[in-house]
C-alpha cells in the first residue's frame, strides 16, 4: 500500500492523487481500497503499537487517504483524518498548554475563531488576534516585550473570506524563535497549490469537506505533520475525544481526491478569468483575488503558492434605493447557475454573502460576497453573473 514502494518522491502531485493508497498489486486484489465496516478487530494478546484494536483507534478505510494526504503535503508521516475540519481544529488547539498564548488571524475561519474565543473565555488559553498580512504586528504579538511569548501561531493564508496573505516563511521562523508551534489551515489552497510544511509550518490543517473531497457530499477534516511527537499527541487526542471519520466518508474522500489535480487546474483558471472581468464591472465596488496584479497580497502569494486558488470576493455597489447588504442579497438571488449556499471547494460554483452568518466578524463588509468557483464552463458562469449583476442597475 505504501507509496514509498513506488518511489513517491519522484512522482508529481498530479500522479500521487491518482496512484497513492492503492491495495497491493496481487492477483484478484481490488484496485480500490474497500470500505471496512467494523467497530472492533480480532485480537487475543495485549494490544501493541500498530494493532487496530477497536474502531475508534483506527480503520483500514482511513489509511489510504491519510497516506495520500501526507505525501501530497510533503510530510514524512501519514496524515490524520477527523470527523470534520473543526474536529481537526479542536485536536490542533489541544497542543496548547494550559494558559498558553495563541496568535490567530482576526479573519480566520469563523468556527476556528469561535472555538479559540470560547476556550479563552473559559481561561484555558489566551487569544491574540491580528491582521495576519501585517508581518510586523504578528511578530510583536508572538513575543511582546515584557509579555508572555506565544505557544502557538495559527495561520490561514489566504484568509477566509478576506483573502489576506500571510508571509508564512517569515512568520514560521519568528514563531519558532518565540518557542511557538505553527499550525496552518491550508483548506483554501490544498497541497497542490501551497505546501505549508515546506514553508516552515509544523502542522497543516484541512477541512477535507472542501477541495480534497470536492463534491459537497461529505464533512471531514485532517491534520498532517512530520513531527512524530506531535502526531502521537494528535492521534491520542483523536482516540480519547473521539472525533473520528466514518468509513464511508473516508472512502468518498479518497474517491474525490483522485480528480483533485484536474479540478484545481480548471477552477483556478476560471477564477482568474472571472476575477479579471469582475474587476472592470461597474456594479462591483471592489474585488479581492490574490491573482490580480493589483491585489495587495499578489507578490507574496506568488512567492509561496502555485497559482492563486479559486475563491474570490467582491463587494457589490449599492443599487439605487438598496443598502449594500440588500444589493448583495439581490445579486445572489438573481443567479440561476451559481448555487446560493455556504461552503466552498466543490465541483459546483457556490456563492454567499458572508455577513448573513451571525458569527462572521463585523470587520467583514456587509456587501461582501464570496464566490467559490467550480468546474463548470467558465462562459456559462460569467453569463449567469452578468445577468444577475444587470438586475442591480439603476
Ligand atoms: C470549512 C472550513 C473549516 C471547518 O471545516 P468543517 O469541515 O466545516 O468542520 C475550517 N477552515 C476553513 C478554512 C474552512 O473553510
Amino acid at each position: 500500500m505504501s507509496l514509498s514502494e513506488l518511489h513517491a518522491a519522484s512522482l508529481s502531485p498530479e500522479t500521487v492523487v491518482v496512484a497513492a493508497g492503492r491495495p497491493p498489486r496481487e492477483r484478484d486484489e481490488p484496485v480500490n481500497p474497500p470500505i471496512v465496516l467494523s467497530s472492533t478487530y480480532f485480537g487475543t494478546g495485549q494490544l501493541g503499537d500498530g494493532d487496530r484494536g477497536y474502531g475508534r483507534y483506527s480503520n483500514p478505510t482511513w489509511d489510504p487517504f491519510e497516506e495520500a494526504l501526507g505525501q501530497l503535503e510533503g510530510a514524512t508521516l501519514p496524515g490524520l483524518l477527523y470527523a470534520s475540519g473543526l474536529a481537526a481544529v479542536s485536536s490542533a488547539l489541544s497542543l496548547v498548554p494550559a494558559g498558553g498564548v495563541v496568535v490567530m488571524p482576526s479573519h480566520s475561519y469563523a468556527g476556528s475563531l469561535v472555538m479559540a474565543t470560547e476556550l479563552a473565555e473559559k481561561g484555558f488559553l489566551e487569544l491574540r488576534t491580528v491582521d495576519i498580512s501585517d508581518t510586523d504586528a504578528v511578530m510583536e504579538l508572538l513575543a511582546p516585550e515584557g509579555g508572555k511569548a506565544a505557544s502557538m501561531l495559527w495561520l490561514e493564508s489566504p484568509t477566509n473570506p478576506m483573502l489576506g496573505i500571510a508571509d508564512i516563511r517569515a512568520l514560521a521562523t519568528a514563531a519558532h524563535q518565540a518557542g511557538a508551534i505553527v499550525v496552518t489551515d491550508n483548506t483554501f489552497s490544498t497541497p497542490l497549490v501551497q505546501q505549508p510544511l515546506s514553508l516552515g509550518s509544523d502542522v497543516v490543517l484541512h477541512s477535507v469537506t472542501k477541495y480534497l473531497a470536492g463534491h459537497s457530499d461529505v464533512v471531514l477534516g485532517a491534520l498532517v505533520t512530520s513531527d512524530p511527537q506531535l502526531r502521537e499527541a494528535l492521534l491520542h487526542h483523536r482516540i480519547i475525544h473521539g472525533g473520528i471519520a466514518g468509513p464511508f466518508e473516508a472512502w468518498l474522500a479518497l474517491r474525490g481526491l483522485r480528480t483533485l489535480a484536474l479540478r484545481i487546474d480548471r477552477s483556478q483558471a476560471s477564477a482568474a478569468l472571472l476575477a479579471e472581468r469582475l474587476s472592470h464591472h461597474p456594479r462591483i465596488e471592489s474585488i479581492r483575488f490574490p491573482g490580480l496584479s493589483t491585489d495587495p497580497g499578489h507578490e507574496r502569494a506568488k512567492s509561496q503558492m502555485k497559482g492563486f486558488g479559486s475563491i474570490l470576493c467582491i463587494q457589490v455597489s449599492p443599487a439605487s434605493g438598496l443598502s449594500g447588504a440588500d444589493s448583495a442579497d439581490k445579486l445572489v438571488r438573481a443567479l440561476q447557475l451559481w448555487l446560493p449556499a455556504t461552503s466552498l471547494g466543490g465541483v459546483e460554483s457556490l456563492i454567499e454573502r458572508r455577513r448573513r452568518h451571525a458569527a462572521e466578524p463585523l470587520s467583514v463588509p456587509e456587501n461582501l460576497v464570496r464566490l467559490s468557483v467550480g468546474i463548470e464552463n467558465v462562459e456559462d458562469l460569467w453569463a449567469d453573473l452578468e445577468q444577475a449583476l444587470d438586475t442591480l442597475e439603476g
